[in-house]
């Protein structure tokens, strides 16, 4: 084999690595996973205050009621009384009189702000069943995608220590000064060998000089002279593997 087919070869093991090394940047950051586990606690926390509002809610319904009642009740008895013929002092008989009335206008303001307690019950109990249906979403979510993390995370691992074995091993069969070269044009490119297509580079495009091509032939590993990529020549003369 020529040294720039190894060369080749190890491009491809490079850009596969690259990748790999991408996913498994993804996979132990855990991005989403925090991202999803923040919109939980958030969740959770409204959540909390809304079940605290509708406690309060309902403890104002009951004590509402019972003051209600109370005042019904009284209401009743004082009627009783007006009516019993047993009071028959005029000014007592007013005092009476003015006393339901009063007991009247309260048993009404309470029943408004009973109707507003109801509202806000329900108001709150809405709101409860969303967000309790969200976090339980959201718990499935993250479990999944934890599921799938850990997964993808071993398989990636896998085939890169796979892969990176496999680039000792060849980076042993290339000489030094072309690893120099090879290393060299990576810097400043996504891309450092490139083949030559219609007699063009095949990274920028420009064309490849006759004289580059004729050093080509002599199986010399010539760079671009326009973008500086290493040009890949594919076997004309057939494969000569070895
Ligand atoms: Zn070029």
């Amino acid at each position: 084999m020529r040294q720039i087919d190894l060369l080749w070869d190890l491009q491809g093991l490079d850009s596969r690595i690259g990748e790999l090394e991408k996913e498994l940047a993804v996979y132990t950051g855990k991005k989403k996973l925090r991202e999803l586990k923040a919109k939980f606690d958030r969740e959770k926390d409204l959540l909390k205050k809304d079940e605290a509002a509708l406690m309060e809610a309902i403890k104002s319904s009951k004590s509402n009621r019972g003051r209600v009642q109370e005042l019904k009740y009284n209401f009743e008895k004082t009627e009783e009384k007006l009516y019993s013929g047993e009071v028959s002092n005029m000014k007592q008989l007013e005092g009476m009189q003015k006393n339901l009335e009063e007991m009247q206008r309260n048993i009404e303001t309470l029943e408004t702000a009973y109707g507003a307690f109801q509202a806000e019950r329900a108001r709150l109990e809405e709101r409860v069943k969303k967000s309790r249906a969200k976090l339980k979403k959201y718990k499935n979510i993250f479990d999944r995608l934890k599921e799938e993390y850990l997964e993808g995370e071993k398989k990636a691992r896998e085939e890169y220590d796979e892969l990176t074995k496999q680039r000792e091993e060849l980076v042993k069969k290339i000489e030094d000064w072309v690893m120099d070269r090879y290393n060299r044009v990576r810097l400043g490119m996504d891309t450092a060998v490139v083949t030559i297509e219609d007699g063009k580079c095949g990274g920028c495009h420009m064309e490849v000089s006759v004289m580059y091509t004729e050093r080509l032939k002599e199986d010399e590993m010539v760079n671009c002279e326009t973008c500086g990529r290493i040009l890949y020549p594919k076997k004309i003369n057939g494969g000569n593997n070895g």
